[in-house]
C-alpha cells in the first residue's frame, strides 16, 4: 500500500554507453512530504506533484543521475535494479 512503481522507458542509447542496469523507481507515499525538491533538481523533468504527493510522469524519461535519490531527505525515493 502506498508504494507504486515506475520502470524507466527511455534506456536505449544510455544503457550502451554506462552498462546501467534497467531498474524501477519507486516512490513511498506514506514517506513523501511533498516538498517538491524531485521535482526541482531532476534534469529530465521527471516527477510532478500530485495532491501533495511525487509522482512520475507518464511518460518521463530518466538519466540515472539519482539527484533525486540525494534530494530527497524523507527516504521516499528507491531504486530497484
Ligand atoms: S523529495 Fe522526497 S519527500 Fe520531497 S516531494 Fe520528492 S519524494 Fe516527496
Ligand atoms: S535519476 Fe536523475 S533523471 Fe532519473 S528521475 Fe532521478 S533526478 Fe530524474
Amino acid at each position: 500500500m502506498g508504494i507504486f512503481s515506475f520502470f524507466k522507458k527511455d534506456k536505449d542509447k544510455e544503457k550502451v554507453e554506462s552498462h546501467e542496469e534497467v531498474h524501477s523507481i519507486q516512490i513511498n507515499a506514506e514517506n513523501c512530504q511533498g516538498c517538491g525538491r524531485c521535482v526541482s533538481v531532476c534534469p529530465n523533468n521527471a516527477y510532478e506533484l500530485i495532491e501533495g504527493k511525487s509522482s512520475l510522469k507518464e511518460n518521463f524519461t530518466c538519466r540515472d543521475c539519482k539527484v533525486c535519490l540525494a534530494a530527497c531527505s524523507n527516504d521516499a525515493i528507491t531504486f530497484v535494479n
